[in-house]
């Protein structure tokens, strides 16, 4: 056989057998069959095979239909007749009727699907409602989170665990008719069917299970062998995530020979489904395509997974998998089916243990393919998780074989959303289950031990060790973290009651778990670097994933303890001996040292963080710390003290670790171990950061805290300063005076390192806010943290959400306390909303707050002294009053007088005192300062609440700091020093803080005299410090001002670097024009600005009597090279930066597909506006020459960047983009800029309209046959007579100098190839006319802006756009020079004849068909063209203008009553009727004598004229802008402020009569031949019988789409959303168009579609066809605005909706209720008309360079 084998056509459906098959006869067959499984099976064989050989790879959906047409009749109906015993479809509705449903919701989610969650009321955040269920429940005016499901999970709407609150919506409330959970639903069921049904049921589980877990290529079960065996395969190709999409489509596309579509859809399927056969034929032709897939894939990696099975095997699996789908759908209809299916998917088969069919489904989990995954998971939610008993069963089976189906996911490469253990959640969230399945089946230590047989990296010590660990370890490691969630779900609520098994099976969980954190104790241990840099950066992450991880399970067990005393000590005891185990090597080594200092002596270890190991990760002892605090909240502690298990270790021991911890994090900062690289930086940063912080730093200190205060205080700081290595400092003033004269290094990090120590004494001492160590409640907690953040800035909530560490609901507490504390700032359209710190709370600012960063520790002093200065009050920070600390830790507050910290005082103020040294350090002072405000504080504190009868306060620091000093240096008492230094000079700063503790210290004295402790003592404002206010006030306006300078300067310094660059490059041209520039100042300028003069009586900018246009000068500046130049025809070309962009702002019809380039004739713009070209301009003008300059300088840049092959730019240079090189702009042309029209020349004779319309047409007649003669050459005809003075011959001279005329054909075929995406090309006819179109099409969407935007017609433009306009429109006028002759007059000659038609021609669209306009736009500019032949020079061009406009405006109001009047227009309004109106239904009369009935009738003149009017306004505002440009009249009064009196004023300014029927009235012989020319054109009557689409007018303004007010609402509609391209497939990135609402499946394969040779994404494609290249669209589930612009460039824009506290989610994290925001969606809207789209991306780019490499075409 040749290898060329076609592929197998499929075997033929036997019709005619399938339709005399009958579902009861075979029904009734097996209802009397001895072996049911038998005769079943039989069945199958015969017939699965037959359906469900699929053949070939590409199924078409008919044949689908059929397949599962032929599914339901011939295999299951007869089994639904067994069942039931009656008609299925009977049978199922009265199974339904009598069924009492639970009830559970258990909607089971879509991907994408909004689901939302109750912040009040959700047992824990995995409980969520489906929508229905929400908007149907209490919590939706709750504080609710909605986020989009992933897929999977269901509603838990009913199910009264997962709520506090409100278990039920209204629709899941249980009736009277519900059934009692306890009760047993199969009891309601007939007993026949009950048996049937566990027959029926029980055959085909089986029958689904062996097949999906059947593991053979070519056999089939037993019972289930085909009667007649083909030699037909299938090449079944299996999913990996191992290899690309492109991979295996390039080797399909190789191996199957297929084409790249094809390839795809392949692709596609096998990731979705997780396999798909992509061969059919015989077993070689199969064998052969695997070989070459196996052979292709396997070079790199594991090869992908092929596998030849035979037809009959695929067909069996497929029917399983409708059986499956099928059970799952018959359960649905009664909860006693359901039941029985759930028996017989949990009876326990013949071998015994985890035999069940459900067991062997699990168990084969991991190699089953994604598909069946799918399927069978989804029917386990229906069946098991949906009932209530069976769920606790199916959770024992689940939990007995965790183990096992934990490592088969850990060794599967799918997603968990695919693996059997992702119902974990579904289980364990449920408290009871959890805390059942906790005592009997030892989840908790189960989990963990399985977590810890994963982790095998360990060291020598048997701690965790990650360093070096491969990719694969890698993977493993992040698969074995999903472990850790399901610990989480396990211990997420605390047990209410204990019972003594919960109790042993806790505490045996906690016993593992310490195993664990034994493992993590002292892993990575560091060593400082000496010398040499390390060569290696070491691993830290995993470590730090792991403490990650696991934070929120401490936190967690430490909730479980605090809830049982005796568990807590039981824990306590636990953990203290895990402890021991850890410090057993400890002691070790040498003789411990003992420190003596001011007869104080200890003993510690010999030991230095600068010169050994020490370990960041302490979690032993840290979950120590956390119950020590529990100890201490407990009754116990304040009973029976004793009775705690404390004192088993001793308090040296205890701190010993985090102390050094500590201490390295000191050292760090003092610059001792920069030698140990990033890692050791990152892992100090994690240490302090608030996703560990909680579990590390905190626990630290209050180890620290628990230490000190079962410590002498002295040997406690003895200690410390010994492991600071500052023993020595303090403790003999000889070393002190040695360290000072060493080198400066050593001195600085000695400086800081008492810094850092001064500072952890005061936390020590300080963080109270922790409920145990301090007497607060959880709530001060919170609100302590928010303050501090306050104290910074102002901030957003999601700012102040991510400062604040999370519990494990995910909830920061922050509600509860924000209100109390701060006040809220609404956003306005572009910032976000933020709080402000109430300023009652100012004083409880505690500069030395724990949780802040050096960085964030002086920006908040520097906003906290500036708010003081603000309010006139002193500078001093003091520390803020502490809350009373809890009986364990009362002794902390003995740190603050005892000897040694004294001494440390004593010893700083003294250095202070002589500052020559530079020993010290301002900070060190603050701090002592700090410190003795704090024991003023308490002393003062005691002293108040101390009674009168007991009346030792043992606290007395006020007088011991008035004690001499002791030691080293015999110096003055602390007070003495603080007196001397109060008044030092180098000491400004701390004035006024010295000048708070002298006030102290008075008003302690005095309550000690008195020995009253009721007075209370404010503060006064010291003096003096207004002053200091004042001068630093001073410096700061100073250090502004010297920082803008240097701003400007080097912006000058740029400048000026760039113009000596034109001037080198330039230098003869420069001289060239500095002497013209310097000849032409000698003539008096005036009035440099063309704007707006004066308004004078009557303006007219158009027609004879037009003024304006005069010889005014203009001029301009150069911005690269700085000179000034005057504008004129023959000077040098000025430009102005442009970027001329398509649009389709305006369009009325978005089904128009893009004009064919080569055959696109502009020449004629329907009025619908399909497509426009827009330019838009910056305003910033150069010479030509120096733009050129500038431009080229780009291009090589570019060159050289794409020969580098780096970077990016976020301008296409190819394309001629460029920045405009002063503001950035992005543009793409210049507009040269041209003189203002010269004025009307009075002299010459205004011809009547007749009159001009004679003479126009015998010059076009002349035009006519020159041109045919030359193109012919042709026989003479009778040559028309031309017109006087009219020389076809002749050549006009050009105004304008070669430069100038070089850049008008610039800008002309720019906007030609901007147009129509062709090279450019002069010769082509259209250029012109593409010049003319842009001109009026930029006039109409201003005219729209203004109108819209109820601005005034005039003087509101900005001046850039005002420019724009003006040099456009001259430009336009001009630009027919550039072009030959007689391609302008082909043009006229054409728009002509559409105004004044002669004969029908074919290529003259209808008058319904055209825009007017446009019409009026080029045929005034192209006439130009002809008039420039006629030199009699008896009439002037102006008439001309007039007589157009009076043509068009007749037409157009032809037009408008064609189109726009309607039946509901002819509402009865005949009153009177003015001239107007009677003129109008004239006019309308004799339509409808040509037209007949395509014209409905109308009566009322009223209405018709009425909507003449308003019809027609925007052409006349249009139109009064253009001529304002052309000719440069200033516009009158009235059209410069919105208001009354607009249409007399622009009809005058127009030179037309009020009454616009005037113009028609007044010629009316020659205007009724006209119309009747205008009507006989076939199309009208064709177009007005409804063929086409008709444009009314006014045109209304595009609008963006209407969103939803509710961001939900778009998460739903988006997640039924499917794929229009794969079949019913859910969308990934479903994304809304903007500007027409369409949905669409972007950045996906699936819908990426061609576009000029490239393949793009959804979004990009439809931008082509919706918005010429230009799309702003939606991105539901990441709630992001996208905006793309042609192929490669493109930005996101934060979107209108915002949620409570003002702020937008981009990529939905935070899930706030999010809601629209108009103004913001108004604002986007806006750019959008202002067609500032582009230019948004551009800057957006040239900002965040990021954006650039965005793969954009593809979304
Ligand atoms: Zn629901
Ligand atoms: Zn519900
Ligand atoms: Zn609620
Ligand atoms: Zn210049
Ligand atoms: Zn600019
Ligand atoms: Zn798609
Ligand atoms: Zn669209």
């Amino acid at each position: 056989m040749a290898a060329a084998e076609p592929d197998m056509e499929p075997a033929s459906a036997p019709c005619s057998e399938f339709l005399n098959f009958s579902a009861k006869d075979t029904a009734a067959r097996w209802l009397t069959a001895v072996d049911l499984q038998q005769d079943v099976f039989r069945h199958l064989a015969v017939y699965v095979p037959r359906i469900l050989c699929l053949g070939p790879t590409g199924v078409n959906s008919r044949e689908e239909q059929r397949e599962e047409l032929a599914c339901q009749l011939l295999l299951l109906a007869p089994l639904e007749w067994l069942l039931l015993g009656e008609e299925p479809a009977a049978g199922l509705a009265r199974l339904q009727e009598n069924n009492q449903p639970s009830p559970l919701c258990g909607h089971v989610f879509k991907v994408g699907e909004p689901t939302y969650s109750c912040r009040e009321c959700a047992a824990d955040p995995t409980c969520v409602l489906c929508m229905q269920c929400f908007l149907g429940s209490v919590h939706k005016d709750h504080r609710y989170r909605m986020t989009t499901s992933g897929g999977g999970g269901f509603c838990d709407c009913g199910d009264s665990e997962a709520w506090k609150k409100g278990p039920y919506c209204q629709k899941h409330t249980p009736t009277d008719t519900s059934r009692d959970t306890e009760e047993d639903p199969v009891a309601q069921l007939p007993a026949d069917v009950v048996a049937r049904c566990f027959s029926i049921f029980s055959i085909m589980l089986r029958y689904a299970v062996n097949l999906l877990t059947w593991d053979q290529e070519d056999e089939l079960p037993a019972g289930l062998k085909p009667p007649d065996r083909a030699d037909t395969f299938y090449c079944m190709l299996f999913n990996d995530e191992v290899h690309t999409y492109e991979q295996v489509i390039y080797t399909l596309q190789k191996a199957v020979n297929c084409s790249q579509k094809e390839a795809v859809s392949f692709a596609t399927t096998v990731d979705r489904e997780g396999r798909k056969s992509v061969r059919y034929g015989d077993f070689q032709f199969c064998e052969q395509a695997k070989s070459i897939i196996v052979r292709n894939t396997g070079r790199q990696s594991k090869p992908l997974r092929v596998q030849v099975m035979h037809s009959s095997v695929v067909a069996h699996q497929c029917f399983a998998l409708k059986t499956l789908t099928w059970l799952g759908q018959i359960i649905q209809y009664s909860d006693g089916l359901r039941r029985i299916l759930c028996q017989v998917g949990l009876q326990q088969g013949p071998e015994g243990e985890n035999s069940s069919l459900v067991d062997r489904l699990m168990l084969n989990d991991s190699k089953m393919w994604k598909g069946a995954r799918n399927i069978y998971h989804q029917l386990l939610m229906n069946s098991l998780l949906m009932d209530l008993e069976y769920k606790k069963i199916f959770a024992i089976q689940f939990a007995k074989n965790y183990e096992r189906l934990q490592s088969d996911y850990v060794t599967d490469d799918h997603d968990r959303e695919f693996s059997i253990t992702d119902l974990s959640v579904q289980m364990f969230t449920v408290p009871s289950l959890a805390r059942m399945l906790m005592v009997e089946q030892n989840l908790m230590s189960t989990i963990i031990r399985t977590f810890v047989d994963h982790l095998r990296h360990r060291d020598l010590q048997g701690r965790f060790q990650f360093d070096r660990y491969t990719a694969q370890q890698a993977f493993k490691f992040g698969r074995v973290q999903s472990l850790i969630g399901d610990l989480k779900y396990v211990l997420i609520s605390r047990p209410s009651e204990w019972t003594n098994q919960l109790r042993l099976k806790f505490l045996e969980g906690l016993d593992a778990f310490l195993e664990l954190l034994k493992c993590m104790q002292g892993m990575d241990p560091v060593v400082r670097q000496v010398g040499q840099h390390i060569e290696m950066e070491p691993e830290w992450e995993a470590a730090f994933t792991l403490q990650m991880k696991l934070t929120p399970i401490i936190s967690m067990i430490q909730e479980w303890c605090c809830t049982d005393e005796h568990v807590l000590i039981e824990a306590y005891r636990r953990c203290l001996s895990a402890l021991s185990q850890c410090h057993s090597g400890l002691p070790d080594g040498e003789q411990p040292i003992s420190l003596n200092l001011a007869g104080h002596c200890v003993e510690t270890f010999r030991y230095q963080v600068s010169q050994e190991k020490v370990s960041i990760h302490l979690p032993v002892c840290r979950l120590l710390a956390g119950l020590h605090v529990l100890l201490s909240r407990t009754e116990v502690a304040s009973r029976a003290p004793e009775q705690l298990p404390l004192g088993e270790l001793s308090p040296p021991l205890l701190i010993e670790l985090p102390l050094r911890c500590l201490v390295l994090c000191a050292q760090v900062h003092a610059g001792m171990w920069r030698r140990n690289g990033f890692s050791l930086i990152n892992q100090i940063y994690y240490y302090h950061n608030v996703k560990c912080r909680v579990e590390m730093f905190d626990k630290d200190i209050n180890m620290l805290q628990v230490g000190a205060s079962m410590m002498d205080p002295n040997h406690f700081l003895m200690i410390v300063m010994s492991r600071f290595e500052l023993f020595h400092i303090f403790s003999s003033a000889d070393v002190r005076k040695r360290y000072r004269e060493a080198n400066k290094d050593v001195v600085q990090q000695n400086n800081t390192l008492i810094e850092e120590m001064l500072h952890l004494i005061i936390m020590v001492i300080g963080e109270r806010y922790v409920s145990g160590v301090g007497q607060v409640a959880p709530f001060d907690e919170v609100r302590r943290e928010i303050i501090h953040q306050l104290s910074i800035r102002r901030m957003a909530h999601s700012e102040l959400v991510k400062a604040l560490p999370e519990n494990g609901n995910k909830e920061t507490g922050l509600e509860r306390v924000i209100d109390s504390v701060a006040s809220f700032k609404e956003p306005g359209v572009t910032g976000r909303g933020l709080y402000e710190l109430r300023p009652e709370w100012n004083k409880h600012f505690n500069l030395y707050f724990h949780h802040y960063s050096r960085a964030d520790q002086s920006k908040a002093e520097e906003a906290q002294r500036k708010l003081r200065r603000q309010n006139g009050e002193d500078t001093a920070l003091p520390p803020p009053p502490l809350p009373p600390l809890s009986p364990l830790f009362a002794s902390l507050v003995n740190l603050l007088q005892c000897d040694m910290l004294l001494a440390i005082e004593g010893a700083v103020l003294q250095w202070a005192v002589e500052p020559s040294g530079g020993g010290w350090t301002e900070s060190m002072l603050q701090r002592v300062l700090h410190l003795v405000g704090m024991a003023l504080l308490e002393e003062q504190q005691q002293l108040e609440n101390s009674s009168i009868d007991d009346d030792i306060v043992t606290f007395n620091y006020t007088c011991k700091i008035t004690r001499p000093g002791e030691s080293p240096s015999p110096s003055g008492s602390v007070l003495a020093l603080l007196e001397s230094l109060q008044n030092a000079p180098h000491l400004e700063v701390h004035k006024d803080m010295i000048t708070w503790i002298l006030k102290m210290v008075t008003n302690i004295k005095t309550m000690r005299e008195r020995t009253s402790a009721t007075s209370s003592y404010t503060m006064s404002p010291g003096a003096g410090q207004e002053e200091t206010a004042r001068d630093r006030d001073k410096a700061e306006r100073k250090r502004k001002a010297e920082m803008a300078r240097l701003r400007r300067e080097k912006i000058m310094a740029q400048m000026s670097e760039m113009q000596k660059h034109f001037i080198n490059e330039n230098k003869e041209l420069f001289q060239q024009s500095l002497e013209e520039l310097e000849a032409s100042t000698s003539t008096a300028a005036h009035s440099s600005s063309p704007g707006l003069v004066p308004p004078c009586v009557s303006q007219v900018c158009v027609g004879p009597r037009r003024v304006g246009g005069a010889d005014q000068r203009q001029l301009v500046t150069c911005i690269l090279c700085q000179e000034e130049q005057e504008v004129k025809g023959h000077g040098r070309a000025m430009v102005l930066a442009a970027f001329v962009q398509r649009s389709t702002v305006l369009s009325k019809n978005r089904h128009r597909s893009l004009p064919n380039p080569e055959r696109y004739d502009p020449v004629f713009q329907h009025p619908d506006l399909s497509l426009g070209i827009y330019t838009a301009s910056c305003g910033h003008i150069m010479h030509a020459t120096c733009w050129q300059r500038y431009f080229e300088a780009v291009q090589v840049k570019e060159q050289r960047r794409q020969q580098r092959l780096r970077g990016h730019t976020s301008y296409d240079v190819e394309n001629g983009e460029f920045l405009c090189p002063l503001c950035e702009c992005l543009s793409n042309t210049v507009i040269p800029l041209l003189p203002s029209t010269p004025s009307p020349n009075n002299s010459v004779d205004h011809p009547s309209l007749e009159a001009w319309i004679n003479t126009t047409n015998q010059q076009i007649a002349t035009l006519h046959s020159t041109y045919r003669r030359q193109t012919d050459g042709a026989a003479e005809e009778a040559e028309p007579e031309a017109p006087e003075g009219f020389r076809v011959d002749f050549t006009p001279q050009s105004s304008f100098s070669s430069s100038i005329s070089e850049m008008i054909n610039t800008f002309s075929l720019s906007t030609y190839k901007v147009t129509l995406k062709l090279n450019p090309n002069d010769a082509d006819p259209r250029v012109p006319v593409l010049s003319w179109f842009t001109c009026a099409y930029t006039i109409q969407s201003i005219e729209r802006l203004l109108m819209d935007e109820d601005k005034p017609l005039f003087g509101s433009l900005p001046c850039r756009q005002d420019d724009c306009l003006s040099s456009l429109t001259r430009f336009s006028s001009a630009c027919w020079t550039v072009a030959p002759l007689k391609t302008t007059h082909t043009h006229f000659i054409r728009l002509f004849k559409a105004l004044v038609p002669d004969s029908q021609d074919e290529n003259t669209p209808c008058v319904i068909d055209i825009d007017m306009l446009h019409l009026l736009v080029y045929t005034v500019l192209s006439y130009s063209s002809v008039k420039s032949l006629d030199q009699c020079g008896r009439s002037g061009v102006d008439s001309a203008h007039l007589h157009i406009l009076h043509l068009i405006i007749v037409a157009h109001m032809v037009q408008i009553l064609l189109t726009s009047t309607t039946e509901d227009v002819c509402m009865d309004q005949d009153s009177g009727g003015s001239e107007e109106e009677e003129l109008t239904c004239q006019l309308y009369d004799t339509l409808r004598k040509h037209l007949g009935s395509a014209l409905p009738e109308v009566t009322s003149g009223w209405q018709l004229w009425r909507c003449v009017k308003a019809a027609i306004l925007p052409f006349l505002r249009a139109a009064a802008l253009f001529f304002h440009y052309l000719n440069s009249t200033a516009p009158p009064a009235d059209l410069l402020v919105a208001g009354p009196g607009q249409w007399e004023a622009l009809c005058s300014y127009l030179s037309l009569p009020c009454n616009l029927l005037q113009v028609y009235q007044s010629q009316h012989t020659l205007m009724e031949l006209l119309i009747h020319r205008w009507c006989c054109h076939p199309d009208v009557r064709r177009s007005l019988q409804g063929g086409g689409v008709i444009v009314r007018f006014p045109r209304e303004s595009n609008r963006l789409i209407d969103l939803p007010e509710d961001y939900s609402v778009l998460i739903y509609q988006a997640s039924s959303f499917t794929c229009p391209r794969s079949g019913g497939d859910k969308s990934r990135a479903p994304t809304l168009c903007l500007v027409c609402g369409a949905m669409l499946c972007s950045q996906s394969y699936c819908c990426q579609t061609e576009v000029d040779g490239e393949d793009v994404g959804a979004c990009t494609a439809h931008t082509f066809t919706c918005g010429a290249g230009l799309g702003l669209f939606l991105r539901v589930r990441e709630s992001q605005v996208l905006f793309v612009a042609g192929k490669s460039k493109g930005c996101f824009y934060p979107p209108p909706y915002l949620d409570n506290y003002g702020e937008t989610d981009q990529g939905l994290k935070r899930g706030n209720p999010l809601h629209l925001c108009r103004e913001r969606y108004r604002k986007i809207e806006r750019l959008w008309r202002q067609h500032g789209i582009a230019e948004v991306i551009g800057h957006a780019q040239e900002a965040n360079h990021t954006l650039i490499t965005i793969d954009w075409q593809h979304l």
